[in-house]
């Protein structure tokens, strides 16, 4: 590949052990990005996207396959090291905006504490907070500030110190149509600006449009890909295909005939 990767994770398993028994949340999952681009992953409540998400920013780990950050490898690494990679590497967003903000420090101040632990200099923290329309706010708490500048100071915290990869989790799900629409646009700038890979989880297809890739989840795999508009179904390693369930309802045994005609590299399925 002649573009060098932000991030890549390949056959991604992830089986948590619930008191309710096991849980598949990621059945096999290939994802990757690059520099200066937005990835949104998409896909119903439930379909394994925050669990997707902690996996590729590094803060949990898989049960099996293989993630590589910033073009290193997570697999085996101790939890110690994790973190390092992640302070150097990750920014990251949660849904709630009181998740990613402390409420007593003015924006500015733990902007620029942020700064100092990731080695960004203080002009950096004005220059974001500038491109994302927050100049004015830096002496203001986060109970004075709107969830949509809530949400702008966490994308600028998550990108002091030009991670490689910013990942933010539902970011928009607290917010209005308009204010989504100001900060998807932003995660696109913040993309092109610092020449990061932006991964979004989303539901929303406000913000699956800013995206320059989509990939839909449906029960912890990968249903389909969308590239400059193209929704394609993804064929896994092992040859799977997941049929969307209005389709699948068509086979109700489960069970089909393939027909392969070569002259036009077509499948049928028929039941
Ligand atoms: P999404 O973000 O798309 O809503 P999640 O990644 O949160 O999906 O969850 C995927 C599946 O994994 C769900 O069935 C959820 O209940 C389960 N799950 C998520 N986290 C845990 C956990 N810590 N322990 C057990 N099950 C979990
Ligand atoms: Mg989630």
């Amino acid at each position: 590949m002649s573009v060098e990767l932000a991030l890549s994770a390949s056959a991604v398993i992830k089986v948590y052990e619930a008191e309710k028994g096991i849980v598949q949340a990621l059945r096999g999952v290939d994802v990757a990005a690059r520099p200066g681009s937005v990835t949104a992953i998409a896909g119903p409540s439930g379909s394994g996207k925050s669990t997707l998400l902690r996996i590729i920013a590094a803060i949990d780990v898989p049960t099996a396959g293989d993630v590589t950050v910033a073009g290193v490898s997570v697999s085996g690494m101790s939890p110690r090291d994790r973190r390092t990679l992640r302070r150097r590497s990750v920014g990251y967003v949660h849904q709630q905006p009181t998740d990613n903000l402390l409420p007593d420090l003015t924006i500015g101040e733990q902007l620029t504490l942020v700064a100092n632990h990731r080695g960004a200099s203080p002009a950096d923290v004005e220059r974001l907070a500038d491109l994302l329309g927050l100049g004015g706010r830096l002496s203001h708490v986060p109970g004075e500030m709107s969830g949509g500048e809530q949400q702008r100071a966490a994308m600028v915290r998550a990108s002091l110190g030009d991670p490689s990869v910013i990942i933010a989790d539902e970011p928009t799900a607290e917010l209005d149509s308009a204010t989504t629409d100001a900060v998807c646009e932003l995660l696109g700038d913040i993309a092109r600006d610092r020449d990061a890979a932006v991964v979004i989880a989303t539901h929303d297809p406000q913000v699956m449009q800013a995206a320059d890739h989509i990939l839909f989840l449906r029960d912890g795999a990968v249903q389909s890909e969308t590239f400059e508009g193209v929704e394609r179904a993804v064929i896994d390693s092992t040859g799977r295909i997941q049929l969307p369930p209005e389709v699948l309802a068509w086979y109700p045994d489960q069970r089909v005939r393939l027909e392969f005609d070569p002259e036009t590299n077509t499948i049928v399925i028929k039941p």
